[in-house]
């Protein structure tokens, strides 16, 4: 009882999505750090050992995809392309290029909103905030030419990536996560796991159901209010995404500056506390809800009906707009 409610309550700490559930022996569930944030993989299996090594399978992808796609690392691909890709056309592996031509289309619909050559300005804020500065206008004003996702070209036959401009920096940190979510559910399923769950912090994959027959239970936190939910999701074959200003931020000056960026003014997007996007698949949904938190729902609503997804929105007045069908908790 104690392991259970410790896990639940790790679960509820990773804020951005929480899992609730009733843990028995044939749900295994193990939490690690990878992508920079906590990874919690759930199944249902027959035995503890074959949960454990589904698991562990899966935990594997995600590391693989990470020390392909993070920023962080020197020796990733991704840091192989910004080195390198803008003097000839880069050879990378096929799941960079899925990714890429995901944010490629997601940058599309959103009008540039989503943009994953948001790097260099990714950069100018983590550096200046780390030491209690914010980037001053001149300085935004000369990195934002950098930022642009047409300056990208995606040869998918050739499986390359070229940049149009030298000194771009491409960053999967706002569409990463759902994709290794999705495929860390292949994994579990050619493991034979029909009914899990993959959470990497706020993106998240539901397959099948619990093993009490009945769909998974996942809890949308209140971006303000710590120990509310907006909503409890039943969701069954379904990915859901969060991005909010609630988890990664600083204060400076009393003001809060957040870690998503409107690349149309090179600062934290105003307007909203937190979105939530449920769909069928992380790779699109995750880069789309990042993009939704910069349009909001006045200009994210259409979006998010043409893609056939639902989702919710909090703004910064506290207002709740959602897709119909979706309750929320008052
Ligand atoms: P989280 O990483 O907290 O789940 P998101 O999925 O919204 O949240 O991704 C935010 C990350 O995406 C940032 O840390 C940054 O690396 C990157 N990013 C910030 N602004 C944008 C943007 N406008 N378009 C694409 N990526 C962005
Ligand atoms: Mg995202």
């Amino acid at each position: 009882m104690k392991r259970i409610s410790l896990l639940l309550a790790a679960l509820f700490l990773s804020a951005a999505g929480c899992v609730q559930q009733e843990l028995s022996p044939k749900t295994v569930q193990k939490t690690e750090s990878i992508m920079g944030t906590e990874v919690t993989v759930t199944v249902v299996a027959r035995t503890a050992g074959e949960g454990e090594a589904a698991i562990d399978a899966a935990m594997t992808e995600i590391k693989r995809l990470d020390a392909m796609m993070s920023l962080y690392k020197d020796d990733s691909e991704i840091t192989g392309v910004n080195l390198a890709a803008w003097k000839r056309p880069f050879r990378v592996s096929p799941e960079m290029i899925e990714v890429a031509a995901e944010a490629e289309k997601i940058a599309r619909l959103s009008n540039g909103a989503f943009d994953v050559t948001i790097g260099p300005l990714v950069v100018l804020w983590q550096m200046g905030l780390k030491e209690g500065k914010v980037p001053t206008d001149e300085e935004i004003k000369r990195i934002l030419p950098r930022v642009g996702y047409w300056n990208i070209v995606i040869d998918k036959k050739a499986s390359t990536l070229f940049l149009k401009k030298p000194d771009m920096i491409m960053d999967f940190g706002g569409c990463a996560k759902g994709y290794a979510a999705d495929k860390a559910a292949e994994v579990l399923r050619k493991q034979g796991i029909r009914n899990g769950i993959v959470a990497i912090a706020g993106d998240i994959r539901a397959m099948g159901r619990r093993e009490d027959g009945r769909p998974w239970r996942i809890g949308v936190q209140h971006p303000r209010k710590e120990n509310k939910t907006l909503t409890v999701l039943e969701l069954s074959d379904k990915s859901v995404s969060t991005s909010g200003d609630y988890e990664r931020f600083r204060i400076v000056k009393k003001k809060r500056y957040h870690h998503i960026l409107d690349p149309r003014t090179g600062k934290p997007s105003q307007g909203m506390e937190s979105v939530t996007v449920i769909g069928d698949r992380g790779a699109v949904i995750d880069p789309l809800t990042t993009a939704l938190f910069i349009l909001g729902p006045g200009k994210g609503m259409k979006m998010v009906k043409d893609l056939g997804c639902d989702a919710i929105f909090v703004d910064d007045r506290g207002r709740v707009a959602a897709t119909e069908g979706i309750k929320i908790d008052r």
